[in-house]
């Protein structure tokens, strides 16, 4: 099955909502003219409601960096689901690797969020992936699983195929190393047969499978050309408009 590609920019806590504006304004025009590739970014909660109104009419779509699974109250710091529906978001990013190092994100609290995101018809990012401990330890795969497990408990195979991961590889988020095609083919390919056991083939085919970490117009296109990579997460280079243009339409 051809999946469509997802390139998702995730702005992190960086930019204004001036400096946001002008990188919306800038990344729409850079991609205008784009329609194989589902492009998402992801500003700062501050800067959504301001961005959505720069992207309306154009073909990005607005993403958030998170969420809270309660609905209202006091929960102070938190955004809800309805704050963000108001915002016109329609992604939402979870589970990366930075709240759940600094924040205390655990997959359980990441599989209430995706629930919430799924009852309110917008996409959930989930990102997984493993400690360069891990990995030299043999442990990659183990470590996918027990996120993904965790994350997808009891979630219909029916809302499983409205969802994205994006696998994340923690030693190569914002440090210049980059997975190779070869090594994120191997974990995407292992992540979609894993979905294909906790589901079917089918909802397993149907899942759009990002890669992130340090990807960059000059490694984009060998990443997305390997079967399983469906796309990109991007930190760094989604700040600088030409360059995020260079990965959702690589040289
Ligand atoms: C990320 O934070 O999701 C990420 C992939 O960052 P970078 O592209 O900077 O490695």
């Amino acid at each position: 099955m051809s999946r469509k590609v997802i390139i998702a920019g995730n702005w992190k806590m960086n930019k204004t909502v001036e400096e946001s504006i002008a990188l919306a304004q800038d990344v729409a025009k850079e991609v205008s003219s784009v329609q194989d590739v589902t492009v998402v970014v992801c500003p700062p909660y501050t800067s959504l409601y301001a961005v959505s109104q720069v992207l309306k009419g154009s073909n990005v779509k607005l993403g958030a960096q998170d969420v809270y699974f309660e609905t209202a109250g006091a929960y102070t710091g938190k955004i809800s689901i309805s704050m963000l529906q108001s915002c016109n978001v329609e992604y939402v990013i979870l589970g990366h690797s930075e709240p759940r190092q600094f924040f205390g994100e655990t997959d359980e609290l990441v599989n209430k969020k995706v629930k919430v995101v799924l009852a309110a018809g917008m996409t959930p990012i989930i990102c997984v992936g493993e400690l360069l401990e891990e990995r030299e330890a043999g442990t990659t795969e183990k470590v996918c699983e027990t996120q993904i497990r965790g994350c997808y408990a009891d979630v219909s195979a029916a809302d499983a195929a409205k969802t994205v991961i994006a696998y994340e590889p923690v030693w190569a988020i914002g440090t210049g190393k980059v997975a190779t095609p070869e090594q994120a083919q191997d974990v995407h390919a292992y992540i979609r047969k894993l979905l294909a056991d906790m589901y079917d083939t089918d909802t397993a085919s149907k899942i759009q499978i990002q890669y992130g970490g340090s990807m960059k117009p000059d490694n984009a296109k060998e990443l997305l050309g390997k079967e399983d990579v469906d796309g990109g997460l991007i930190g760094g280079a989604s700040l600088v408009a030409e360059q995020f243009k260079g990965i959702v339409i690589p040289a």
